[in-house]
This record gives structure tokens, sequence and C-alpha cells, in this order.
């Protein structure tokens, strides 16, 4: 069967999608059709945070699957109260949390909280959430809106009212005004460009925003669940937010969405809701996750990995410096920015070639977004192969 005719006939193309037919996976490994393997560093876009085809997590979700899978939030769920309580304990703050399927809901969801805060804390209603320039944040009307990036705005306004772009944090101060409720950011943009914001920087802002009671949403939907290293960047930066969403790498796969907040009385019954968020399968499939990844940071794996992933790219950089100006991210959300941004593009594909999946960033970054359990051996293959792709151009 031509899958590939089918997909352009029925799907609605808005992807420049590339027709490799991949069929199965292990850990870091991808397969195609004719059993050709793929080294993955792009892990699904930082989802695959377990690796592809884990066993413990495949057998939790098959486990529940013949449980229960849905019974709707109007009953408990054990396994989102589970989660609710280890995602608060293993990020050390005191929160509460709501569950979404995506990044853009959860970030909805923070907008939300933020305007409740902005109706009923202080004399004016305060509804303005400043959000920076290159950032991302989602697809929805509103997290598009929030998103600082005007060129993805054609087409689809009006859009809500309240949101203003600062070029960088120094100039957030600028933009605050008697309507201001909230500031989110990213602590390392990543559809941006893997752009890493000034810790210093952060926390001094954090405090200024907590001194004007203006809330800080930290969207951590790529940075979150070990991506940097930590459980949260919140905590690499050593922030205390009051909104924090989560998404991508929580489920391993599975789509679910998190906010977490301090505010822990801000939303009432019936003020949000989600049909499927937080049901048995998606909240399962996060506790698992959740146990592998902190086992495998306990141990010292992914601290260690993280640093022969970091050297051996610094080492790429500086060895083919006449593609690459340097090497940028943090943990396991890495980048190398090209000089001449056409190159990007071709660097990918011809990487692809040599079946090492790397992706792009903003528009002149090469992005690495590895699985959180990849091997050593994993690591040593992939950057053969991207080394052959490089000395090739
Ligand atoms: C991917 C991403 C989103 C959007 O997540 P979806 O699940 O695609 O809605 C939002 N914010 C950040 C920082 C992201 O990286």
């Amino acid at each position: 069967m031509n899958f590939a005719e089918i997909d352009k006939e029925y799907v609605l193309q808005t992807y420049a999608r590339n027709y490799v037919r991949f069929v199965k996976g292990e850990n870091s490994i991808l397969y195609d059709e004719n059993g050709r393997d793929y080294v993955d560093f792009g892990s699904g876009i930082a989802v695959c945070s377990v690796g592809h085809a884990n066993p413990r997590l495949a057998d939790a979700l098959c486990d529940q699957a013949k449980k229960l899978i849905h019974v709707s939030n109007l009953y408990l769920i054990d396994t989102q109260a589970l989660l609710a309580k280890r995602l608060a304990e293993l990020s050390g703050y005191d929160v509460r949390t709501f569950f979404a399927n995506s990044g853009a809901e959860a970030n909805e969801g923070a907008i939300k909280m933020a305007r409740k805060y902005g109706e009923v804390e202080g004399e004016v209603k305060r509804y303005k959430i400043i959000t920076l320039e290159h950032s991302f944040h989602g697809r929805t009307i509103t997290a598009l809106k929030a998103t600082g990036q005007e060129s993805m705005h054609n087409y689809f306004g009006p859009y809500p009212d309240g949101f203003v772009y600062a070029r960088d944090i120094e100039h957030v101060y600028d933009l605050i005004d008697d309507h201001t409720v909230a500031v989110m950011v990213e602590l390392v943009q990543g559809e941006g460009g893997v752009e890493p914001m000034d810790r210093d920087a952060m926390q001094r802002l954090s405090k200024e925003l907590k001194s004007r009671d203006i809330l800080l949403i930290v969207d951590e939907v790529q940075t979150g669940i070990y991506r940097t290293g930590e459980v949260l960047a919140s905590n690499l930066y050593g922030i205390t937010p009051d909104i924090i969403t989560l998404a991508k790498g929580l489920g391993g796969g599975v789509p679910i969405g998190a906010v977490m907040t301090t505010h822990k009385e801000i939303l009432k019954t019936g003020e949000h809701g989600s049909t499927f968020g937080g049901n048995f399968l998606s909240t399962r499939a996060a506790l698992e996750v959740l146990d592998i990844l902190e086992e495998h940071k306990l141990s010292g794996e992914l601290d260690h990995m993280l640093l022969l992933f970091e050297r051996r790219l610094k080492d790429i950089a500086s060895k083919f410096d006449d593609l690459f100006e340097k090497e940028v991210g943090v943990g396991f959300m890495r980048g190398l920015r090209v000089k001449d941004t056409k190159d990007a593009g071709e660097i990918i594909s011809a990487a692809f070639d040599e079946r090492v999946v790397v992706l792009k960033a903003g528009k002149n970054t090469v992005r690495f977004l590895p699985v959180l359990t990849i091997t050593k051996e994993e690591m040593e293959l992939g950057f053969e192969r991207f080394e052959r792709a490089l000395a090739a151009l």
C-alpha cells in the first residue's frame, strides 16, 4: 500500500513531511520499513523521554488498558492524584496541578489562571501578559498570540487582547504597567532556536515580579521532566514560578499536559476542565516515565551522558568551525549554531541520508533533543554518522 499517497490525498498538508516510514524503535534507534536503522537525536521533538518502545512504559500501558483507560473527571482517578503528588514532590514546589492533553492546552490553562488572578487580586483589573520575542507557546488562538513570533500570527485574527512582547528579559521591566498580571517565558527557548535565558537575570526578574504581585509563568513544555538535567528547568534556575506548564516529555509519547500552580485556590469548581485530561492511561504513563527517569537521574547515568553529549558537540563545533559558530544549549536540549542560515537545512538532510535524525530550531540552529535514556553506544553511532555527513558537505 502506498501510504504516502494516501497521506497526501487525505491528510491536511500542514507539515513539510519526510515520507520515510518508521515502523518500530528501540530506545534511540528507529527502524524503517526496509529494516534500516536510524539514530534518533530528535525523540519526536523532546517527547520520547524514555526512548522508543520502552518495555517498562509498554507494560504499564498494557496493564492500565486492561483495567481502565478513562472514566471522566467526574470521578476519582487514583493515578491522576498520585501523579499530581509526585510532580509536587519531585519538583519541590508547593503546588496543585491541573491536567490537560498538550502543551498549548496547558498554556491556555496557565493564561486562564493568570486572567482570573488579575480579576480577583488588586484594585484594578489586570490582564496583560508579557512574553518574549522568538518564544513559542503553542498553536491554539491564545497560545499563538502569546507566541512572540509575529510571522506566525498571519491569517488567524482577531486575537485576544493583552499580549505584549519583550525583546529580552531586561526589556520586560519597560513593558510592565498597571494592567500587567503575568510574565510568561521559556527558560530555554526551544522552537525559537535553543536560547537559554541568563540565570541571574531570571532570578532578578522573579524577585521583582513577586514584589509587584505579578505572576511568573514558566512554559516548561519542552524544558520540563529532566530535559535540562533537573526535574524542571525552574529547579536549575533556582526560581519558584507561580505557574509551570508541562507536556512533551511527561507521557513518554502518550499525550498529556499539566499546569502546576502555587496558587492552589485560583480556579474553582466549574471554571476549567478537560474531557480527556488526566485520564487513567496518560497519568499511568507519566507515573512510569517519572519512575524511570528518577532512577536514571539518581544512578548518575543521566548526568554522565549529558556531559559526554555536550563534550562531543563542542568537539564537533570546533572541528567543523567553517560550518558552525558555536555549540549552545542546556542538558539534553542542545544545538549547533550555523554560520550560514542556508546550511542548516542542508546539514539536517545530509545527516538524514547518513541515518541520523536531527532537527532545526529557529533559522540557524541544528537541534539535538536525544531520548533521555540514550546509551553511550547509541550516542557514538549517531555522532559518527553525523560527522560523516558533515565531512561530505
Ligand atoms: C511544543 C511546545 C508547545 C506546544 O505544545 P503542543 O503539545 O504542540 O501544543 C508550547 N510551548 C513550548 C515551549 C513548546 O516547546
